[in-house]
């Protein structure tokens, strides 16, 4: 064996590729040890919001760590773990009453399922049918694949994946079907509907309007089928508001945060439920209890860093931000969107993508991986969903890193035509 024995995730090491070595990161950038300054265009996958090493959050981070590390939360609390309680109860919706910590999106997501299925349980009518929509993604565990999109990732694993009901992406010519299936799932008596809000994130930066969203929110409400919304790419302003649900004007029974909720510098999910929910656990008989837990579940240290995050965003115009690198991103999308060879272009928030015309479409288009390695000899990191573009950088991001972005992206619409 030559070279690290790092098995590195979403990577084909029997390809030649090369994994650049980061030992910096500050703002909207990545260093590389060989002298490098990289674009972070993709919010490596997501999860930085405010931008990289943001001071306030590392100095959470290091001042906690002079007196706290992990301890156990069953039973047992902390002043960081109070601290993220008290400050999500004074941001989200006050419908959404408890918190529950744990260590990733697709936990969050395994989470909100476990709570759903215990909410009908212990009510003494039970169910156990979620209803899911196409080109849906909830995350890589058994639990969230299987209420994610079936594909090549995740062929392998099928025999272990629960059956769901779909209901199809709600295009622009065809919104009432997905609509008209929801409602039938519904009445049939599903237990919950689990849902990206607004944008479908890892199945190709797929885009529904707020109105679609508002209207399955009350079909959900209407049978009593609890709505499940997975705002773990959504949330902290990605979609040009706290909350993607807000542009709708809806609030879900439950809610699984967890990228940006500590800025993206260190791993933490909650899932945070109404309080039927809890109250449908809430007995004096240990048997009803929520059985889950993992072993970091609440790291103080992580939790140091969400209520930083917490407090940037009270005292902080983040959405001032927001907005301003949403109209920049537009501007930019607007110039390339009229190129020929481009399809779809679209916008949410800060994040903008545009489909490249070309035969071989679907995640494992070579497309996708030639742009990337292109991009990358260019000092910006862009990873193209199949041949999907996106961009997606952090709140902090300069209009010349931007220009370059799109300057690279331009060049490539133009070689790959
Ligand atoms: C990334 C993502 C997840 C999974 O989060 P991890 O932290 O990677 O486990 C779940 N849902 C959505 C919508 C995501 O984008």
């Amino acid at each position: 064996m030559s070279g690290s024995p790092i098995w590195h995730p979403f990577t084909q090491h029997g390809l030649e590729v090369r994994i650049p070595t980061i030992v910096r990161t500050e703002g909207a950038a990545l260093y590389t040890a060989d002298g490098r300054r990289v674009i972070d265009a993709i919010s490596s996958w997501w999860v930085t919001t405010h931008g990289h090493s943001h001071p306030g959050i590392m100095a959470a981070i290091r001042e906690t760590a002079e007196t706290l590390d992990q301890i156990i939360f069953a039973g047992w609390t902390h002043p960081p773990a109070e601290a993220v309680a008290e400050g999500l109860r004074a941001l989200m919706p006050p419908e959404l009453t408890r918190i529950f910590f744990s260590d990733s999106g697709s936990t969050a997501v395994e989470v909100a399922l476990k709570m759903a299925l215990g909410y009908w349980l212990h009510r003494g009518e039970p169910r156990d049918r979620i209803v899911v929509m196409e080109h849906s993604y909830h995350g890589d565990t058994i639990g969230a694949m299987s209420v994610g999109a079936r594909g090549v990732f995740n062929r392998a694993y099928a025999p272990l994946l629960f059956d769901v009901a779909t209901i199809p992406f709600p295009a622009a010519d065809s919104e009432q079907q997905t609509l008209d299936a929801l409602e039938r799932h519904c009445r049939r008596g599903a237990a919950a509907f689990i849902v990206e809000p607004l944008v479908l994130g890892a199945g190709g930066m797929l885009m529904y309007p707020a109105s679609v969203l508002a209207e399955m929110r009350r079909i959900c409400a209407a049978h009593g089928v609890l709505f499940i919304a997975d705002e773990v790419m959504t949330a902290w302003g990605r979609t040009g508001t706290l909350l993607a649900c807000a542009q709708a004007g809806v609030v879900p029974d439950i809610l699984c945060l967890s990228k940006g909720l500590t800025g993206g510098a260190v791993p933490l999910a909650v899932t945070m439920a109404a309080e039927p929910i809890y109250a449908a656990h809430y007995a004096d008989d240990r048997a009803r209890m929520f059985f889950h837990s993992s072993s970091y579940t609440a790291n103080p240290i992580a939790c140091a860093a969400a209520a930083a995050n917490l407090a940037i965003w009270r005292e902080e115009p983040v959405l001032d931000r927001v907005a301003a690198l949403s109209g920049m991103q537009g501007r930019h999308l607007a110039s390339i969107a009229e190129m020929s060879g481009v399809s779809n272009p679209r916008q949410s928030g800060t994040i903008v993508a545009l489909d490249l015309e070309t035969p071989n479409t679907g995640y494992l288009s070579e497309l996708g991986p030639r742009l990337q390695t292109q991009f990358v000899e260019r000092d910006i990191l862009l990873r193209p969903l199949g041949n999907t573009l996106y961009v997606m950088p952090p709140y902090c991001i300069g209009s010349d890193d931007l220009d370059r972005i799109f300057d690279a992206i331009g060049e490539a619409i133009r070689v790959t035509r």
